[in-house]
């Protein structure tokens, strides 16, 4: 993305953030939310640009810890969204399913203005997803991608099983490389949990893969280490983030 239509975006997001906090706000509270405890207000451009992606993958699993154990932070959101009116500086992008059970903010333990979230049944990326991913990180300034996909995915089961109806088989096409690149003896089929397993693992990677090998503008940022992309899976029945261990990159 050229500088020039970079701060063109900036400048719209500007605008609107302007806008909205012109009618939202009257008196600005930017000045009281430095002053609140964390709890109350949202991340700033400063604490954003002063963060690492090493230090976010931290804090999002130290975050997914806090959920696990049910020691969420008590947030108060009617602050944080009078907050929040005056910009947005997130720390990390998720791409999640569209699974309800899967809360994404407060998986990480996560407020208002934390986390952009992208959300599509089976977290697989396609143009409209890179060019969100790529707005969070290249323009709002996110240091971290991360593919959170999930067990007991229902999207997942249903390409397995080859399952078609209207929409959801051009949508579940997405998923399908899938299942089909994951090496199995055994009964492919979605009742087989390990099977089930090693397919949404295979998703999120190749998701990964897809990312890497579609935007250049992500790919330049992750190899000059600005941001971070990482995949992990959710465990339903503990809610649980486990991070996948990288592997070697694909040919570009
Ligand atoms: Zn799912």
């Amino acid at each position: 993305m050229q500088n020039n239509s970079t701060t063109t975006l900036r400048g719209f997001v500007a605008l609107c953030v302007f806008s909205a906090t012109a009618v939202t706000l009257g008196q600005s509270t930017a000045q009281e939310a430095q002053l609140l405890p964390r709890s109350k207000r949202v991340l700033t451009q400063k604490e954003q640009q002063a963060l690492t992606p090493q230090k976010i993958l931290d804090l999002l699993k130290t975050g997914n810890q806090r959920f696990v154990e049910g020691t969420l932070t008590r947030r108060n959101h009617s602050r944080q969204i009078r907050a929040a009116a005056s910009g947005q500086f997130p720390k990390a992008v998720i791409l999640s399913c569209l699974d309800a059970r899967i809360p994404v903010e407060d998986v990480f333990d996560c407020g208002i203005g934390d986390l952009f979230v992208a959300r599509v049944a089976g977290n697989f990326a396609n143009t409209d997803i890179l060019g969100s991913i790529e707005f969070g990180c290249k323009v709002a300034g996110a240091k971290m991608v991360l593919i959170l996909g999930h067990g007991s995915c229902g999207a997942v089961n249903a390409t397995i099983d080859g399952a078609e109806l209207g929409n959801i088989t051009s949508m579940l096409a997405n998923i399908r490389p899938a299942v089909d690149s994951v090496r199995y003896d055994g009964e492919r089929t979605s009742s087989n949990a390990e099977f089930a397993d090693k397919v949404t693992e295979a998703n999120v990677r190749l998701t990964m893969n897809y990312i890497r090998k579609n935007s250049p503008v992500l790919r330049d940022l992750e190899d000059s280490g600005r941001i971070k992309l990482v995949g992990a899976i959710y465990e339903m029945k503990s809610g649980k983030v486990s991070f996948l261990k990288p592997v070697a990159k694909p040919e570009k």
